[in-house]
């Protein structure tokens, strides 16, 4: 019997949940169910111009159709600004943080020719990164908008930064390579915090032993890793699983309407139906067999 695994689904709710989605949530279930371990939702609402509630409530919704379960109260990542603050603050503290009043338009123009990290955001020039005291404090006094980056280069200083491998179910230790990434954004101008810090503290907070999520968010892992590093929290083991991809080869995304769980629910299918379309014909009627079993 290997251990007992908190696995979580982790959607952002700026859309109905697609097929995609239940292949994902369906792999965190299946993980946590086949190792008697619990299966943890999690909102990762912190933007909340592209989140809307009642994109929570439907996914509530889908999910319990679906035949899944999770302990309450959810983590809503909205609700927890202060833990993401904190975290901040400790960065800050270390001197791994600088203040970015750059624009989109100021990176473009100072990339030249732009670099893209692995996820394919832009690499940071690093404009604001040697700013000086003065100038900074003044654009600060003066209220200027402003992004906290990482100083990739002086997390890398951090020992034991340059070594780091995260571990990945099947495939092992895998090296890791944030410096791709520069200088990332952590906090955003228009939401206090970023994807990559909240989802990286929670996962730590919430004892998650092993994500499982789609090969899309792979190689933000060294990202991740590096972060846990920095922080002294603990790493879990990764399974990246495949995109689902449509009869074009193309991949399913939250515009693809007719493809939403909701749709097919209206549409008279049955969750069965609708987790063998997700690919995952080992259902969670045979994972609750297994789980019988226990
Ligand atoms: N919230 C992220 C998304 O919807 C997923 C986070 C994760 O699984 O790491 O894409």
């Amino acid at each position: 019997m290997g251990m007992t695994e908190i696995t979580r689904f982790a959607p952002s709710p700026t859309g109905h949940l697609h097929l995609g989605h239940v292949a994902s949530a369906l792999a965190g279930w299946r993980a946590a169910m086949e190792s008697g371990g619990t299966f943890l939702l999690r909102v990762e609402d912190i933007d909340t111009t592209r989140c809307r509630p009642e994109f929570i409530a439907d996914l509530y919704t889908d999910l319990e159709w679906l035949g899944l379960s999770w302990p309450r109260p959810v983590r809503r990542q909205s609700a927890h600004m202060d833990d993401y603050r904190r975290v901040l603050d400790t960065l800050a503290g270390r001197g791994l943080l600088y203040p970015c009043f750059c624009t989109r338009r100021d990176i473009m123009e100072a990339a030249g020719a732009p670099h893209h990290a692995p996820d394919g955001a832009m690499v940071y020039p690093g404009t604001c990164r040697n700013m000086d005291a003065g100038r900074r404090a003044a654009l600060l006094a003066a209220g200027v908008p402003y992004a906290l980056r990482l100083d990739m280069a002086r997390a890398l200083g951090l020992p034991g930064a340059r070594r780091l491998t995260w571990h990945e179910v099947g495939e092992g230790a895998q090296p890791c390579q944030p410096e791709l990434f520069g200088d990332v954004v952590l906090a955003r101008k228009d939401v206090p915090a970023s994807y990559h810090l909240c989802v990286t503290h929670d996962d730590a907070l919430q004892g998650v032993s092993l994500v499982t999520r789609g090969q899309d968010l792979r190689a933000a892992t060294a990202l991740h890793r590096l972060l846990q590093h920095i922080m002294g929290w603990p790493a879990p083991r990764y399974r990246h699983h495949p995109l689902l991809c449509d009869a074009t080869g193309r991949r399913l995304a939250k515009r693809d309407g007719a493809l939403s769980v909701r749709a097919m629910r209206m549409a008279g299918m049955t969750p069965q139906q609708v987790c063998n379309a997700a690919g995952a014909p080992d259902h969670i009627s045979a994972v609750s067999s297994a789980v019988g079993s226990h």
